[in-house]
């Protein structure tokens, strides 16, 4: 199998059946050997009974994965790679927005550059509220600062890699999953291509204000200790200004001014025992991930 196309959808009834065929109109002889992994992620409109439908009468081969409840699209994309069977596999939105024929110049790539691992879209030009626009930017700048891992502005995950990338993936069993962060923490050589994200064609947006905020906090706390870290550091400079400030009250025989020290230092301790339990607490936290320890991309050997 060329290609596995893993799609979730939480209710999508209006885009699954133009979906599907416009993928086919798109590839018509250009690829052939593809396959379909579709997540239904708890629907409750009609999307479980059109993918039934569809999977029993389609000629493309198909998959569709339907959830117990909505757990998100997060879990649908690991889900989508367990079931996935392609040497390439795609990530796309179930609602358009994504124009099948950006697949064709992704799989291409990969074809041109073996040594390249994923291609991946990213949007140039964002039709987004000058709001939305500002918070995201505010993310990406904050991230980038706290977290060792790279964000790139406006990557989405609309991308199309290589199995050894999905295999990797699905060896990170994190149950709060923020594949921006999972892609680019697994490395591998990846090309952006910029793309124009169409409007939905049916539907609403399963993202609402406070949604994106709790996945923007969700993405911090997944890719950065130092929320952890920071009662440390605090609690460190406290400490050092309550003792300067005790010091100097006591050289002066000020004795509020000695108080005043004493608190400073006396809460500054206790903020740095907080911070070094929050530091053990940290590596504790990234050990429960069960991440891998090193990602080998190739083994060479000269040996039989
Ligand atoms: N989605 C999902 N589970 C959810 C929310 C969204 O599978 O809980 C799917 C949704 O059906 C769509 C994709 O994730 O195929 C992107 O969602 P949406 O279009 O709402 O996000 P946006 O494009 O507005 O960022
Ligand atoms: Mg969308």
């Amino acid at each position: 199998m060329k290609l596995t196309l893993i799609v979730p959808c939480y209710n999508e009834e209006g885009n699954i059946l133009p979906l599907y065929n416009k993928v086919k109109e798109t590839f018509e002889e250009k690829i052939t050997d593809y396959e379909f992994v579709f997540i239904n992620d708890g629907s409750t409109d009609r999307t479980g009974a059109i993918l039934a439908a569809l999977v029993k009468t389609a000629d493309i081969p198909m998959k569709v994965v339907n959830f117990s409840r909505n757990f998100g699209k997060e879990s649908g994309i690991y889900a989508g790679l367990h079931y996935a069977d392609g040497e390439y596999i795609c990530v796309m939105d179930g609602d358009l927005q994504q124009n099948p024929s950006f697949l064709l110049e992704m799989t291409g790539y990969l074809d041109d550059h073996p040594d390249c691992d994923c291609v991946a879209a990213y949007q140039e030009n964002r039709s987004e509220s000058p709001a939305l626009i500002f918070f995201k930017d505010g993310f990406y700048k904050i991230i980038n600062k706290i977290s060792d891992t790279e964000f790139v502005m406006g990557a989405s995950d609309f991308r199309t890699f290589r199995r050894n990338v999905a295999e990797t993936i699905l060896n990170m069993p994190e149950y709060h999953r923020f594949s921006k962060g999972i892609f680019s923490w697994v490395g591998f050589n990846t090309h952006y291509i910029p793309y124009q994200a169409d409007d939905r064609l049916t539907g609403t947006t399963k993202w609402s204000f406070l949604k994106l905020w709790k996945y923007a906090f969700e993405g911090i706390l997944a890719f950065s200790t130092k929320p952890l870290e920071l009662p440390f550091w605090g609690g460190l400079g406290l400490t050092g200004i309550g003792l300067l400030r005790t010091a100097v009250a006591a050289a002066k025989k000020d004795d509020s001014g000695k108080t005043n020290g004493l608190i400073a230092l006396i809460g500054g301790l206790n903020m740095a025992a907080t911070g070094i339990a929050g530091i053990y607490l940290s590596k504790t936290y990234v050990q429960s991930k069960g991440r891998p320890v090193y990602i080998a991309k190739s083994v060479l050997t000269n040996r039989k």
